[in-house]
């Protein structure tokens, strides 16, 4: 259940109503208590202290559409991702930031192609602990000089807690990825920031667990959370993962938040990228993320995937004239 404390109510108050009620509390517009969906009707103290109370069915409750009919609305700059708007965010680069010249190229490919957001990892969750495991505080420097010297916005990963405060102070938008959509310890970090956070599915998860982690987030008092598919792990081993558009559907349908697809990690293979970026455009997702590299055959993390400069200009022509087909915008 979820419950809006009238403006009135002081935070000792609000805090005694979270302690005698086993609730989450966390400070939006008003105070908010969030308890467990099992408790289905409020107490006598409760009605009389909120302003609105919502009953929920499962532990979907703040990214659920009970809650709030209306996509949220993610701010970056002076631009938004979600909301009311009939568009698709575009989120390319690298897997991993390599070099200055690396990412530079890459980021002169976003300015090219009109691409706000640039994506690249410095803390890289890799199976292996004997393959590239990213730059570390020296790949979100050469981030930092990229956003300063072309105005782009950067979306970085967070791996672990260790550097979490490292990421969420450089990145416009903080990624946690498929292995750390589990660890708490980065949910509650990113559920304290101020930075929207784009949370990816973990490939062995199911939707109700999915949007249950965005739930740590969302009642850490961080409104601000995108929810990507980016594949699921099934029987088949022909591609990378499978991707899952059915559950992408599912998230439209029954949560609050932005869908964003990312292809790439889905299939795993470069081939594949532009005919799910299009499949997906079509759902009406709210963004993609598309793994570029200047010479993928060379890339340190995930060469298969990644696309080169002129494969995604020519997906980048394919997806406008889609988008406008569509009634959508890219962005
Ligand atoms: C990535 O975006 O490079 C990445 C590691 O993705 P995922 O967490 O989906 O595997
Ligand atoms: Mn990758």
């Amino acid at each position: 259940m979820i419950i809006h404390l009238k403006s009135s109510t002081s935070e000792a108050e609000a805090k005694v109503l979270a302690e005698q009620n086993k609730a989450v509390l966390f400070k939006d517009e008003c105070f908010v208590l969030v308890t467990s969906s099992k408790v289905k009707e409020a107490n006598a103290a409760l009605q009389l202290a909120a302003d609105k109370i919502v009953v929920t069915e499962s532990d979907i409750q703040l990214a659920g559409k009970p809650y709030r009919a209306d996509k949220r609305t993610i701010q970056v700059a002076d631009w938004s991702i979600g909301g009311h708007t009939q568009h698709t965010v575009l989120i390319t680069g690298p897997c991993s930031v390599e070099s200055e010249e690396q990412i530079e190229a890459s980021a002169q490919l976003c300015v090219e192609t009109g691409v706000r957001v640039l994506r690249a990892g410095c803390y890289k969750p890799r199976t292996s602990p004997y393959t590239f495991q990213g730059l570390g505080l020296n790949g979100l420097l050469l981030l930092d000089k990229m956003r300063q010297r072309f105005g782009l916005r950067i979306i970085t990963e967070i791996r672990d807690s260790s550097h979490a405060d490292e990421v969420i102070e450089y990145a416009d938008i903080v990624q946690v990825g498929a292995k750390a959509m589990y660890d708490q310890s980065v949910l509650r970090k990113c559920g304290k920031s101020g930075k929207p956070v784009l949370l990816k599915r973990g490939f062995g998860s199911t939707l109700q667990e999915f949007v249950q982690a965005a739930e740590f987030v969302l009642s850490g008092g961080n409104s601000q959370v995108m929810l990507c598919e980016r594949g699921i792990r099934t029987f088949e081993t022909k591609t990378r993962f499978t991707l899952d558009l059915c559950g992408a559907v599912w998230l439209k349908k029954h949560t609050n938040l932005p869908v964003i697809i990312d292809p790439s990690h889905a299939i795993g293979f470069a081939y594949g990228v532009a005919d799910l970026s299009r499949a997906s455009l079509a759902l009406g997702v709210d963004g993609l993320l598309i793994e570029t590299h200047p010479n993928p055959a060379e890339a340190l993390s995930d060469a298969e995937q990644q696309l080169n400069f002129d494969e995604f200009r020519a997906l980048k022509n394919s997806l406008s004239t889609l988008a406008t087909a569509l009634g959508r915008k890219l962005i």
